[in-house]
């Protein structure tokens, strides 16, 4: 059976050319970046021109590029690094409840440790209120994280605007750019962003490495002790080959930005349309303007989401979905619930997430497939 994906939201497949640069880093280069010796030297050179190729995605500096295990790492690197400036008499933290949780549990990790916490809404387009942001922060305000795309609806936050009240206030501002990274430009000087979490396995590259951006002159402690490698930030010796495949993916995604988001952006166009053209009954959740060019999360009232996605599944159709409900488990999406969702559009919600190789034609079939599996439900 033809399968088609649609769900490069949970994950990309690797390229073949980043594939290409991990396996022969793998073979040829598999010094520790560490040592002296030439094949040390080798390995350090893949290293910074890997960090480079990720700050050039991101208008950084190499030097601000501290490699991670993961998107996840990255968040609590960010989020507990700075827990020596907290102590200083700056520990609020203002965030908001459409984070991935890496951020959110981390955040509310923190607060079990004494920080203060607050944790802003989103209205039901799954976007924070400038107002409430600005009413929110106090004196001791040291950190705003609030994150560029949201993984679950695509909904894109005005970073410019939160940027500019974190700077008119002196207060660090952290965002999570995992989803955002390759589908939107981003400049960390334009707006300013003082710490930006990213993920290889978002943009064709690998699973299982991250970096986190920090800003010239601000000091993150460590999370992990150990060799002080990545400049005592993140101790663990780096992991060469996927983080070849990491810069490779970059480079890859500045190349191809342009064809890229157009290719995608129509695809989304087209499932939108054709959603509307075939199906009666269907709630888009965030708008088409202010979301990712590759995301959609609609509802189908009156089916499950988990029936939708096997059904789906069983036709050659990868999709997901936040909240789920069958006879066995419930499972809530913050994230949809923060944008009052009603428990019939909440737990019939399904994800489409387009990438680099979807097609029109595969867009068409799940258009036909997906109103005749809902057509059966209402
Ligand atoms: N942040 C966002 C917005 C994400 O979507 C994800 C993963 O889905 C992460 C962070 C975590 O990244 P990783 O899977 O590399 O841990």
């Amino acid at each position: 059976m033809k399968t088609y994906y649609f769900d490069y939201n949970s994950t990309t497949p690797v390229m073949d050319d980043v594939q290409n640069v991990i396996l022969d880093t793998m073979k040829k280069f598999y010094g520790n970046p560490s040592n002296l010796h030439k094949m040390g030297r080798e390995a350090r050179e893949i290293l910074e021109n890997s960090r480079k190729n990720v700050a050039d995605l991101i208008g950084a500096g190499s030097n601000e590029i501290y490699f991670t295990a993961s998107g996840t790492e990255a968040n609590n690197l960010a989020l507990k690094g700075l827990i020596p400036f907290y102590k200083k008499g700056k520990n609020h933290i203002i965030t908001s409840i459409s984070e991935h949780s890496s951020v959110f549990e981390t955040a509310q990790f923190l607060k079990k440790e004494g920080i203060e916490l607050t944790v802003l809404d989103v209205d039901s387009q799954g976007c924070i209120d400038p107002e409430e942001l600005k009413n929110s922060i106090k004196s001791n305000t040291g950190l705003i994280s609030i994150m560029t795309a949201n993984n679950e609806t695509g909904v894109i936050q005005d970073i410019a605007v939160i940027s500019k009240i974190a700077r008119s206030r002196g207060i660090l501002f952290h965002t999570d750019a995992v989803q955002a990274a390759g589908k939107i430009p981003i400049n960390v000087n334009d707006p300013q962003v003082d710490l930006l979490s990213l993920s290889a396995h978002k943009l064709y590259g690998p699973k299982g490495v991250g970096a986190l951006y920090v800003r010239r002159g601000i000091s993150v402690a460590p999370v992990q002790h150990g060799g002080g490698q990545e400049h005592n930030i993140r101790s663990g010796t780096e992991n060469i080959p996927d983080i070849a495949g990491f810069g490779e993916a970059c480079r890859i995604s500045m190349q191809n930005y342009e064809n890229d988001s157009k290719h995608i952006m129509h695809l989304k166009n087209l499932l939108y349309t054709g959603i509307g053209d075939k199906i009666k009954c269907f709630k888009l959740n965030g708008s088409i303007a202010t979301t990712l060019p590759n995301t959609l999360n609609i509802s189908f009232p009156g089916c499950e989401s988990d029936t939708l996605i096997l059904d789906l599944d069983s036709a050659g159709f990868y999709v997901s979905a936040g909240s789920a409900c069958n006879s066995s488990r419930r499972t809530t999406s913050r994230v949809l619930k923060a944008m009052k969702l009603k428990p019939a559009e909440m737990y019939s919600s399904i994800r489409f997430s387009l990438g680099r190789d979807s097609k029109e034609k595969e867009v068409m079939l799940l258009v036909n497939t997906l109103s005749e599996i809902v057509g059966q439900f209402v």
